[in-house]
């Protein structure tokens, strides 16, 4: 029965009547009342039809679904509104017609839960309410907020079951994302801090049962700031979750890669053997240093940001349970501190926590001193003559950078220069070299001076994809000529990549740059990839020169390494000469070219002018 319709009365009025007039007369008085009930029912009747009308209306309008279920064990629905439809792709009919329906369509999740309140609210027969998600047609889950009454026929007796199923997807899903973010990162979706430290807890609970090591992995973007103000935010962001995605991609399955704060990420490895061969070093251990020297990797290749590439560098501190720390704020604590320290560490990207990290305030304030130095170009360039040995005589000059250190006095590159590399600010200080040996260059041509000027490059600068243009726009600025330039490379750096360098190198030879390999001996090279390099001038380290007239192995070197360089077709230099007995020695052995405190110490650009307006090009001896 439609308990929503009150028709009926009207016909069992006509009845009534029909049954009087086989009563026969009645009084005038009777048939008058009966006509004035009647017209009072006939008003009633279609009051109540507009009621009627105007209920349904109103019951099929509001967003929500509304159904009559008579109140037995058959859950049969007598009624449900038109929404039904529309909300989970069931017709009213198919609804009223399978009762097993609801059942059926009923989220397996909630299923029980769902038909317990039901089932408990009819026989109870009082008001329920309860949530739970219906699958529609096409695959949804729509939650229902649904408030039932059970409605009592004239014995007390539950009849029928009226409810309202408020449609609050939309609601649930705000709480699911509110309850998501409360645990996640917005903009990229990685668990944060508060997730990781609870699941940092429950790995380190986990890893005290069953003599386990839980390892964190602190990792922190080498300035950030600069690409993001350099750059714009929109870009920053990009990057950022680029990062999170290779994150994810070089730590294992099993690994939680959480964000910590702006460009600060948490790796949780959890679960580690502590077990390797006796007397092997700390297996655990290892395996950080493993995923960190896979993160490390996976920052080497550029980040795509649309129409720029930037070059990352992260600094990582690793610290282990049971090793470095017992409880996960200490642990969190020395991860921190090894990272801080991996930042000053020019050498790789990592490093395990240890007691002596506790320095980490030295480190800090030479980081933020490189920072600020960047942003307010804090930079001075020294320069050094370099001299052909066979007269003395300058003949071009080598730049070498200091930082200005606002509490006075010069940081001399070697101090500095592995940070920023490290920091990822090496290629807006390298800019600035050229920029300003360029300009350099111009002015001191104003005076009449004209040098071959040399710049060292950093490994980072030079793997820069566009590195030679990047060079010969500047050089062009100032109409600086591109062979009177010389550009050094260490040949650590140019071993450690040397098919990527070699590209490197013929591009810019190609683009009439020349080209010194810096520091030779120092490093490892392979000859006959030396031999294919476009070099022309090969620096002997100063360890070489040093006492070189006087110690028979290096002397040997020494002229070893000049024969090399001839073979080669290169300009042997000699650097760090600081006598002249090394000088003469280097003469007599065909060595080209040198540099050194003998000749000059590098001098501000004005002390090169001075001397040349003082001596001619004669330098020597001074
Ligand atoms: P380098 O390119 O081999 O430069 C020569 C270094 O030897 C300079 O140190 C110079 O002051 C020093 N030197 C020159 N003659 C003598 C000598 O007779 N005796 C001794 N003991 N030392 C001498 P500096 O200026 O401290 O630079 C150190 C290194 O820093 C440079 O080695 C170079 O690799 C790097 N560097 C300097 N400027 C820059 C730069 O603008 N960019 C990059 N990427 N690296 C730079
Ligand atoms: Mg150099
Ligand atoms: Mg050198």
């Amino acid at each position: 029965m439609d308990p929503t319709s009150h028709q009926g009365r009207v016909p069992a009025l006509a009845a009534l009547r029909e049954l009087l007039d086989h009563l026969g007369e009645l009084p005038e008085r009777a048939r008058e009342l009966l006509d004035v009930i009647g017209d009072d029912l006939h008003r009633v009747d279609s009051e109540l039809r507009e009621l009627d009308a105007r209920y349904r209306a109103l019951v099929e309008q509001i967003p929500a679904i509304v159904y009559v279920d008579l109140a037995d064990e058959s859950m049969a629905t007598t009624y449900v509104s038109p929404q039904i439809e529309a909300l989970l792709g069931f017709t009213q009919q198919e609804y009223i017609d399978d009762p097993e329906l609801w059942t059926r369509q009923l989220h397996p999740d909630d299923r029980k839960q769902a038909l317990d309140t039901y089932t408990r609210g009819r026989e109870a027969g009082e008001p329920f309410t309860f949530e739970y998600r219906l699958m529609s047609t096409d695959g949804r889950q729509v939650w229902f907020r649904d408030s039932a009454v059970v409605i009592h026929d004239e014995n007390g007796d539950p009849a029928f079951i009226e409810g309202v199923m408020l449609d609050i997807t939309d609601r649930k899903n705000a709480e699911e994302q509110a309850a998501f973010l409360a645990y996640h990162d917005k903009l990229t979706g990685l668990p944060n801090k508060a997730m990781f430290e609870e699941l940092l807890s429950l790995a380190i609970a986990r890893a005290r049962r069953h003599d386990m090591a839980v390892a964190v992995i602190s990792t922190d973007l080498d300035d950030f700031k600069l690409v993001n103000d350099s750059l714009g935010h929109e870009k920053g962001d990009e990057l950022i979750r680029q990062l999170a995605d290779r994150l994810r991609e070089a730590t294992r399955e099993t690994d939680l890669v959480a964000r910590q704060s702006g460009d600060e990420f948490l790796l949780l490895l959890a679960d580690i053997d502590r077990s390797g061969p006796p007397g092997s070093p700390d297996a655990a251990v290892l395996v950080a240093e493993g995923v960190a020297a896979r993160v490390r990797e996976a920052l080497i290749a550029p980040f795509d940001l649309g129409d720029t590439e930037v070059y990352l560098s992260a600094s990582m501190g690793i610290a282990l349970y049971p090793n470095h720390a017992h409880e996960p704020a200490e642990l969190l604590r020395n991860a921190g501190a090894a990272m801080f320290r991996s930042k000053r560490n020019s050498s790789g990207g990592y490093s395990t926590y240890a007691h002596e990290n506790v320095d980490a305030l030295g480190r800090l304030s030479l980081s933020t001193l490189l920072r600020k130095a960047v942003e307010q170009q804090h930079w001075e360039l020294h320069y050094q003559p370099i001299v052909d040995l066979a007269d003395g005589k300058t003949i071009g000059v080598e730049a070498l950078i200091r930082l200005n250190d606002p509490n006075g006095g010069l940081v001399p590159p070697g101090e500095f220069i592995p940070l920023a590399e490290e920091m990822g600010l090496i290629e807006m200080i390298g800019d600035w070299v050229i920029e300003e040996v360029a300009r350099q260059d111009a002015a001191w041509r104003e005076e009449g001076l004209e040098l071959e000027l040399s710049f060292n490059l950093s490994p980072r600068q030079l793997w820069q994809p566009d590195v030679a243009t990047r060079i010969l726009t500047r050089l062009a600025t100032r109409d600086v000529a591109a062979p009177r330039t010389i550009v050094e490379v260490t040949e650590s750096t140019a071993m450690t990549d040397p098919d990527r360098t070699l590209r490197t190198l013929w591009d810019l030879h190609a683009k009439g740059l020349r080209l010194a390999i810096d520091d030779f001996g120092t490093g490892y090279s392979s000859l006959s990839r030396l031999a294919h390099m476009p070099v022309d001038v090969l620096k002997i380290d100063r360890s070489f020169i040093h006492e070189v007239h006087a110690d028979e192995q290096a002397g040997n070197m020494v002229k070893a390494i000049i024969q090399l360089a001839e073979g080669l077709g290169m300009t042997p230099l000699a650097e760090g000469i600081e006598t002249a007995q090394e000088w003469q020695f280097l003469v007599e052995n065909g060595c080209r070219l040198g540099q050194g405190y003998y000749f000059c110490k590098p001098v501000p650009a004005a002390d090169v002018l001075a001397r040349h307006r003082r001596a001619g090009l004669q330098v020597v001896g001074d």
